[in-house]
């Protein structure tokens, strides 16, 4: 048989962004993905579908799985003739036992490659405005375990040298043990009045810096109750965050932004929400599947000659229209010389992909505009094809048959209600750590608000700002009880963004 290569992956330190090209590119050949606690659950998407994900845990002292049936379990599947990535925090080499486990490879006689990572001694500090070197102060760093334990009789660490030889310390693992590393620090000559900082879940939108010296900074980690995971580095490049803070300074940072869009499209938005610093926390309320029945649209595309006008008022409706148009064995060459019509920058991109034009641009994203820019076109007797969503507002059809055209609307996706998510959701409503809830159509309000039990309703969603993406979701919003603190003046996901930043301004 075949014998199983194992890719030791850093997964950096928490941004899922802040992995490296060659880690992505082993996470999609995975048959297995062995993965930690602090190794971003976000990364898992770049699996495949068919690949093993297995959790084998970590934390603090709290192992899902001791580390010698981690190995093991590395072992036994290398052995199988898979292909193996341990996923873990960081970089693999640095704390992560990631050099034990290679031993064992090594020992086992498998094949094995370390992909480094960013680790978080160097990624942490640098979202938190603290480099961990600069000419004016230091010219060393040392990477430091914190975990040692402090009633060893003798320590292995070399206190006095490192406290008096060493620039920049960073120590990994070390919150619990944070009083002994200052006092020890202290006590072997360190300036008690040395710059020190504390960077929990640093990278992440729950990132927390806090800052002292190596005198204040025992009373401070306790004031705030700093739990792990954490890192501390201590010397004067600390200062340097006061002027070079630049991550915690992101418009939304801190803020928390439920994304009720189904999953598939939600995506745009989640990017545009973190890249502002926001945390995003996704519970998509719908969820778009294909219609009931095909018959209606497939008559539609086996005389799509007929028609004058093909309208797409959404990116869904291209998308299902052109999937279906490719099984049929189709391409847009059947499409001929019927002209093209997107109601939005996002639709008409999505028809671009397939290489049509939108041969009108509406002022605004909203059906009432589309129908003032179909009134400059001779609509007298054309035959308008209009695949849509089954939930779909008449307006448009009711429109062009005003105008004369003859509309066949034909349903190319439906939208269901979704319910990921939803105890979390009601739970962080709970302790109101929710900031701001999205909601980008009419009907991610009415199912978002079906997710909820009713009798809490009112208190749950009180304090929360609600943002809209249009003045019909606005309306929607408001009939079902929601006071609506923010809606786009641009219809689009760039203009609630936008909105968004502008409320908070
Ligand atoms: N291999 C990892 C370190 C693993 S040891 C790396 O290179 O980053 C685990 C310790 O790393 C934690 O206890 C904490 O001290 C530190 N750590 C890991 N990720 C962190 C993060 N995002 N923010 C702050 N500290 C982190």
């Amino acid at each position: 048989m075949k014998q199983g290569t194992v890719y030791l992956v850093g997964a950096g330190p928490g941004d899922p962004d802040l992995i490296t090209v060659k880690a992505v590119e082993c996470l999609k050949q995975a048959d297995v993905v062995i993965y930690d606690f602090l190794a971003a659950p976000k990364l898992l998407k770049y699996a495949r579908e068919e690949a093993e994900v297995i959790y084998v845990g970590k934390k603090g002292g709290d192992h899902t799985l001791p580390q010698d049936k981690i190995n093991d379990l590395i072992v036994e599947k290398a052995n199988q003739g898979l292909m193996v990535v341990r996923l873990k925090g960081g970089d693999p080499f640095v704390f992560g036992r990631g050099a034990e486990e290679a031993e064992e490879l090594a020992k086992a006689g498998i094949p094995f490659e370390i992909v480094p990572g960013v680790t978080s001694a160097v990624a942490a500090p640098a979202y938190a405005g603290i480099p961990l070197t600069h000419r004016r102060y230091n010219t060393s760093v040392a990477f430091i375990t914190g975990h040692e334990d402090p009633n060893k009789e003798e320590s292995t660490i070399d206190w006095p040298k490192l406290a008096t030889g060493v620039g920049t310390l960073v120590f990994f693992m070390g919150v619990k043990n944070l009083p002994n590393i200052a006092e020890n620090l202290i006590a072997a000559g360190r300036d008690p009045k040395t710059p020190v900082a504390l960077v929990r879940w640093g990278t992440t939108p729950q990132q927390v810096t806090l800052t002292g010296t190596l005198e204040t900074i025992v009373a401070e980690a306790q004031t705030a109750g700093l739990k792990p995971p954490a890192l501390i580095i201590v010397g004067g490049v600390v200062e340097l965050r006061e002027t070079l803070n630049w991550f915690e300074k992101k418009p939304l940072f801190g803020k928390t932004v439920v994304v009720t869009r189904a999953r598939a499209q939600a995506s745009d938005l989640v990017d545009k929400l973190s890249n502002l610093g926001a945390e995003c926390f996704e519970c998509p309320t719908i969820k778009v599947v294909p219609p009931d029945d095909w018959s209606h649209l497939d008559a539609a595309i086996n005389n799509l000659e007929t028609y004058d006008w093909l309208i797409f008022t959404s990116v869904n409706g291209v998308s299902f229209f052109f999937e279906r148009l490719y099984e049929k064995g189709l391409d847009v060459r059947a499409l001929k010389d019927v002209r093209t019509a997107a109601i939005g920058p996002a639709t008409a991109k999505r028809l671009g992909e397939f290489g049509l034009k939108s041969d009108i641009v509406p002022e605004t994203y909203q059906a009432e505009s589309v129908v003032e820019a179909f009134e400059k076109e001779p609509m007298e007797h054309k035959h308008v094809l209009l695949p849509r969503a089954k939930e779909a507002r008449p307006i448009l059809p009711v429109e062009l048959v005003r105008l004369g055209a003859v509309v066949n609307e034909t349903t190319v996706y439906q939208t269901e209600q979704a319910s990921d998510n939803v105890e979390m959701l009601i739970k962080r409503l709970e302790e109101g750590s929710i900031d701001i809830v999205t909601f980008t159509s009419s009907s991610t309000v009415k199912n978002f608000k079906a997710l909820l039990p009713e009798d809490r309703f009112e208190s749950l969603i009180e304090k929360v700002t609600v943002a809209s993406i249009g003045p019909i979701t606005t309306d929607t919003a408001k009939e079902l009880g929601f006071k609506v603190d923010i809606t786009a003046e641009d219809f689009t996901i760039p203009g609630l963004c936008e909105a968004i930043l502008q409320h908070y301004a």
